[in-house]
């Protein structure tokens, strides 16, 4: 065992995170890569001995709920050991640095570790009034995005904002925010995880993936990880029996609701929404908003606030429901009326990166998705 080796699995030990469990976080990070069992022990293999690159984090326009996402592990967990390992040199929520000495500690990362370290982004990035909306230490945050960002090894969007403008960027989005592809034309390596705010499991499981490896993993049309992104809500909803029964929650509260039935009538967004949240469930796997009784609301999608509301009506494009056979008839109607309703959107998106405004961020090049994906 090396030194490295060693003092992880001390701090393993000094957290109280035992051999066993560490392993059990190795087996189901290549669960959710959909990798076969031997890749467990080259994960763990990874993480015990290879050095942890240093990581900045910067916040825009946001809530800071990605960073609540992030710290919000209930007990302490192989995963919170790994993150913790990494060296955060930046990070305006938990660092102790304040004032100069921070910027000077962002400075020197960004001069010093040129194209080796990672750069996160929480937050959509302000373009209007020359940037004016959002300035740290008296630069703007686009300035610094593209400071800090063009020379990272590798930028991750985290949350809905910063992958693609999110809430901010909702009608009529008077400061002018974007998402950091946008934002940011250019960038070598971009990873988009979007969700309001990002799961912090996958987070967890990038961060992996890149530690073992030293590359990410593929990549969707959005730059999303697949083994996150790769199907849709809907196809993997513990309800989903129900919406092909035809068994629908009419009304909060009523009988079928009690019963878990589907809750498409109610305006759930999940058919046309991607993401891993009824595998790896919320809060350390306690729960996700279907199960909890409320409708998928798609903060994932690209432009959710606008194309999503209201979040209390069905999806478009059908008149009615029937049921067995009929109903499968009705989802693939509705999710071909919303992909048409981001039809636009995708245009726009693919139009800014054809004339060099995004560029091919994704590694290995995004696979085709022909029937998955929110956009394409
Ligand atoms: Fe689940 Fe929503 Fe699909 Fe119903 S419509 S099965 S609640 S994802």
């Amino acid at each position: 065992m090396d030194e490295l080796g060693s003092d992880f699995r001390r701090e393993l030990e000094a957290r109280g995170v035992s051999r066993r469990e560490f392993m059990g976080f190795c087996s189901a990070m290549a669960v959710m890569f959909g990798l076969p069992k031997g890749a467990t022990a080259a994960i763990a293999e990874a993480l015990e001995n290879k050095p942890k690159p240093t990581l900045v984090w910067l916040n825009f326009q946001d809530c800071a709920g990605n960073t609540e996402s992030f710290l919000r592990a209930s007990k302490p967990t192989a995963a919170e050991v790994i993150l913790d390992l990494l060296s955060i040199d930046y990070h305006e929520v938990i660092m102790a640095a304040a004032g100069h000495q921070a910027e000077e500690n962002l400075r020197s990362v960004v001069e010093n570790q040129k194209g080796a370290y990672l750069a996160v982004v929480e937050g959509s990035i302000p373009t209007g009034a020359n940037g004016a909306y959002c300035t740290i230490g008296g630069k703007s945050a686009l300035h610094i995005a593209n400071e800090v960002c063009g020379n990272a090894l590798a930028t991750i969007a985290v949350g809905t904002c910063a992958s693609f403008g999110g809430i901010p960027a909702a009608s009529p989005n008077p400061t002018g925010a974007l998402g950091v592809s946008d934002a940011v034309p250019g960038i070598k390596t971009l990873i988009n995880l979007s969700a309001c705010p990002v799961n912090a499991q996958n987070l967890t499981a990038t961060l992996v993936f890149f530690l073992t490896y030293g590359r990410f993993p593929a990549l969707d049309k959005l730059n999303r990880p697949i083994f996150a992104y790769g199907k849709s809500i809907h196809d993997n909803c513990e309800r989903r029996s129900h919406y092909d029964s035809g068994q629908y929650v009419e009304q909060w509260g009523d009988e079928a609701h009690r019963d878990g039935h589907c809750l498409y009538k109610m305006g759930c967004k999940g058919p046309v929404s991607f993401q891993n949240c009824p595998n790896i469930g919320w809060n350390d796997n306690t729960s996700w908003p279907v199960a909890c009784g409320h409708g998928c609301i798609g903060c994932a999608e690209p432009d959710f606030w606008d194309k999503m509301t209201p979040f209390y009506a069905h999806l478009p494009g059908f008149p009615g429901f029937g049921t067995g056979s009929d109903i499968d008839k009705v989802g693939f109607w509705a999710t071909i009326g919303v992909t048409t309703a981001f039809a636009t959107h995708t245009l726009v998106h693919l139009g800014k990166k054809l004339v060099g405004t995004g560029g091919d961020h994704a590694p290995e090049g995004p696979p085709a998705r022909t029937d998955e994906g929110g956009e394409g």
